[in-house]
C-alpha cells in the first residue's frame, strides 16, 4: 500500500532481526529497499518478501567485516538505485559472546570493533556518493545504550545493575561490544561534523532491547523472560524518529522513544 512519496533505504544487516523488519516495514510503506546481506539467497525472510513486492525490493551480498565485499557492494547499490539512496540505516552487527568485562577475548574484540565500529564507517564511505544524490541524505546508525559512556559512567556507582535496562549484571559484561558501540558513536559524531555542509544528516540509534538472535542471547544470559520489545515495534518506533528528522539532529544518539541518549 503506497501511502507516501517513495524513497529509496538501503539496510545492512537485513536477513533477520531488526535489519529483516526495517525492509518489511519500509515495503509496507511502499518504498524501495535495498537489502544488504552477507547471504541474501539463503535469508527467508527476504525471499518471502521479494515474491511479495517484486522490483521493490533489491538485494545485494554485504559483509561488513570485509572492505572488499563493502566496496562491491556499494558498487552494486549503485547500479540498483543509480538516483541515488535517500537513507542508510548501517544495522549490521554483533555482539560477542556475552562475558564478564575482564574476560574478553583478544580476538573477539577485534572482531566485534571491525563489524560495529570500522565496517559501518566503510559503509558510509562506499555509499556516500549515492546518498549526495538522493533527496532526504540521512544516515542511521544502528548503535546500543551499551556504548554510551555517560551511562557506563553512571552504571560504577549502581553495583552492576545497568541504568537502563535496570538488568542485575550486564553493566560488568561485554566491554568490546560496548567499546565498538562507543566507536560507531564517535563515527556518527564525526560524520554528522563532516557532512552538514553537504546536509547530511547522520545520528546513532538505539533500538532498545529487542527479541532478535541477538536480544534473546541476553535475555537468557539475564535468566529474564523475554526482551521488552518485539522486532515490529521497536522499528515501527524507530520510523517514527527516522522519519522526523531534520539535519538539526545531525549528530544526535536517540532511542527507539525519541529520547536523546547520553553519549
Ligand atoms: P541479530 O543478531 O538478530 O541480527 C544481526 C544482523 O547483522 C544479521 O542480519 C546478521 O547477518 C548481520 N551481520 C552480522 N555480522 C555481519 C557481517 N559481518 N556482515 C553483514 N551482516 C552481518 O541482531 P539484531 O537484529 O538484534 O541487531 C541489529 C542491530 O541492533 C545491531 O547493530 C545490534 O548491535 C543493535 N542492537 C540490538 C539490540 C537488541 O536488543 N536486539 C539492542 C541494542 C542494539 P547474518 O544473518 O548473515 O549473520
Amino acid at each position: 500500500m503506497a501511502l507516501e512519496k517513495q524513497l529509496v533505504y538501503a539496510v545492512t544487516g537485513a536477513s533477520r532481526g531488526i535489519g529483516l523488519q526495517y525492509v518489511v516495514q519500509l515495503l509496507e510503506r511502499g518504498h524501495k529497499v535495498v537489502a544488504a546481506a552477507r547471504n541474501p539467497d539463503k535469508a527467508e525472510g527476504l525471499a518471502s518478501l521479494a515474491v511479495k513486492y517484486g522490483d521493490a525490493l533489491a538485494m545485494v551480498s554485504l559483509d561488513v567485516g570485509d572492505p572488499a565485499s563493502i566496496k562491491a557492494a556499494a558498487a552494486s547499490i549503485g547500479k540498483a538505485c543509480p538516483d541515488g539512496i535517500d537513507v542508510l540505516i548501517n544495522n549490521a552487527g554483533i555482539s560477542g559472546t556475552i562475558v564478564e568485562s575482564t574476560e574478553q577475548d583478544a580476538d573477539e574484540f577485534r572482531d566485534i570493533l571491525m563489524i560495529n565500529t570500522l565496517g559501518p564507517y566503510l559503509v558510509i564511505k562506499e555509499v556516500l556518493p549515492l546518498i549526495r544524490r538522493g533527496t532526504k541524505k540521512q544516515i542511521v546508525n544502528i548503535s546500543s545504550s551499551a556504548g554510551s559512556i555517560g551511562t557506563e559512567a553512571k552504571n560504577l556507582r549502581r553495583g552492576g545493575e545497568c541504568i537502563v535496562t535496570h538488568a542485575p549484571s550486564m553493566a560488568t559484561k561485554q566491554v568490546g561490544y560496548r567499546a565498538s558501540k562507543a566507536g560507531l558513536n564517535a563515527v556518527t559524531v564525526a560524520m554528522a561534523v563532516a557532512l552538514e555542509k553537504d546536509g547530511i544528516t547522520v545520528i546513532s540509534m538505539c533500538p532498545g532491547w529487542v527479541a532478535t538472535d541477538m536480544g534473546n542471547t541476553a535475555t537468557e544470559a539475564l535468566k529474564v523472560d523475554r526482551a521488552p520489545l518485539t522486532p515490529r515495534e521497536s522499528v515501527s518506533f524507530q520510523l517514527e524518529v527516522v522519519d522526523g528528522l531534520t539535519l538539526e539532529n545531525s549528530g544526535s544518539f536517540f532511542n527507539h522513544q525519541g529520547d536523546v541518549v547520553l553519549y
